[in-house]
């Protein structure tokens, strides 16, 4: 009955595979390389503490209060700043839009870009979460593999020359340019070049999406999307706060020209009206004190020794098998394991599970599905002899599911 009654759209809504997978990584004493926690000991709670009180002590009427759509004007400009001080970029107040967290700057895009059937261009492998989102509007998804370099421009350029023979020219190529979720690669500077060269000829946008770009532990950065072309020229890009500093605060912007801003802000009131202006408000104290900055170079120091930790146990532990490699990322919280061809991730859960130690199978950020024989692993959240003894046991469940 209920289902004559559902939308489409719900109706296309399926449960994730994942979620009902990591349900089985709460039994107890499962080393989970899985979920893409950051590590809750590192959380600033004296920070939060200082600046809820003053919140509430000196401006708690308003920080109560409804607040406006495009998020609390101090807060906006500490962003402004911030890309300013960081990066060396100008944006502007109007240019920025504050959402419940990155998760709903991807819904908001996809909510003013897409409409059912539209054709759009992701990562093979990419972000779960947008997977979603994307999937929600209907949209239609053309995969494009990276390599150590990023999002492959060559297998692009082929893509998009493939949609345009069938009249789909994307409305936007979904890109997390640095330390990737699922894969830890990021896009060199000649690749976001010639990307955005390519959403130039083939009249498109670009939807960056970065919430692990300071999380940088060797190298320099590369230029962000929107500091390539001429005033936010083709790209919008969502930022959050989860990774930053932590995700309970579901904080998170959206960066664009102002003509898309204005659409977004629409479309948000429809959403939430507003994201909490009480959260605003403590992260924009802590932002003036310019704390963050002090803080992200705590994360950098303790999650880079655990990027190292798992480097070098799955240098340590590994078997030798034909294809067997990982990714070494440079930044962020992941990296990503190809197995040997005709071996499934998805086949081997359970007995990875019944071994204690999990991760994601990496067919969940693949559209389609394929790609059974790789996994995301997370090294942020577990602690470093954790992160040891987990890939220990997991190399062992590799052998001995390569044998079988
Ligand atoms: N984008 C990417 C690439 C992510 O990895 C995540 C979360 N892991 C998100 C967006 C959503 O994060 P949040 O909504 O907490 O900002």
């Amino acid at each position: 009955m209920l289902e004559d009654k559902l939308s489409v759209r719900a109706k296309a809504m399926k449960r994730s595979e994942i979620r009902e997978l990591l349900k089985l990584i709460a039994r107890p004493g499962i080393i989970s390389f899985a979920g893409g926690m950051p590590d809750p000991t590192l959380f600033p709670l004296d920070l939060v503490e200082e600046a809820t009180t003053e919140v509430l002590r000196k401006e708690g009427e308003t920080a109560l209060q409804y607040g406006a759509t495009e998020g609390d004007a101090g807060l906006r400009e500490e962003i402004v700043r911030w890309h300013k001080e960081r990066e060396g970029v100008e944006i502007s107040l109007d240019q920025v839009m504050i959402t419940t967290a990155s998760q709903q700057g991807l819904d908001l895009v996809t909510k003013i870009f897409v409409d059912s059937g539209d054709g759009l261009v992701v990562g093979y492998p990419t972000y779960l979460g947008g997977l979603q989102a994307f999937n929600s509007y209907g949209a239609k998804l053309y995969g494009v593999s990276l390599d150590d370099k990023g999002m492959r421009t060559d297998i692009l350029r082929d893509v998009l020359e493939e949609m345009k023979g069938l009249w789909e020219i994307p409305k936007f190529i979904y890109i997390v340019p640095d330390f990737q979720n699922p894969s830890g690669v990021t896009m060199t500077e000649e690749r976001r070049k010639e990307t955005l060269e390519l959403a130039r000829k083939y009249d498109t946008f670009i939807l960056s999406d970065t919430p692990y770009r300071v999380l940088r532990y060797k190298g320099t950065s590369s230029s962000q999307f929107f500091a390539l072309g001429e005033d936010m020229e083709r790209v919008v890009s969502v930022f959050s706060f989860s990774k930053i500093l932590f995700p309970g605060f579901r904080l998170g912007y959206v960066i664009a020209k102002r003509e898309i801003i204005d659409k977004l802000v629409m479309a948000k009131q429809a959403t939430d009206l507003c994201t909490p202006p009480f959260t605003q408000a403590i992260v924009r104290r802590i932002m003036q004190k310019d704390a963050l900055t002090g803080h992200i170079e705590k994360l950098v120091s303790v999650y880079s020794k655990k990027l190292d930790a798992m480097l070098s146990a799955l240098s340590k532990y590994m078997p030798e098998l034909p294809g067997l490699s990982w990714t070494k990322p440079d930044g962020g919280l992941f990296l990503w394991l190809t197995l040997p061809k005709g071996m499934d991730t998805g086949r081997m859960f359970e007995t990875a599970i019944a071994n204690k130690v999990a991760y994601v199978v990496g067919s969940a950020f693949h559209h389609d599905g394929g790609q059974r024989n790789t996994m995301r692993l997370n090294f942020s959240y577990p602690g470093i002899e954790e992160i040891e003894e987990g890939i220990g046991l997991l190399a062992k469940v590799i052998s001995e599911e390569s044998r079988a």
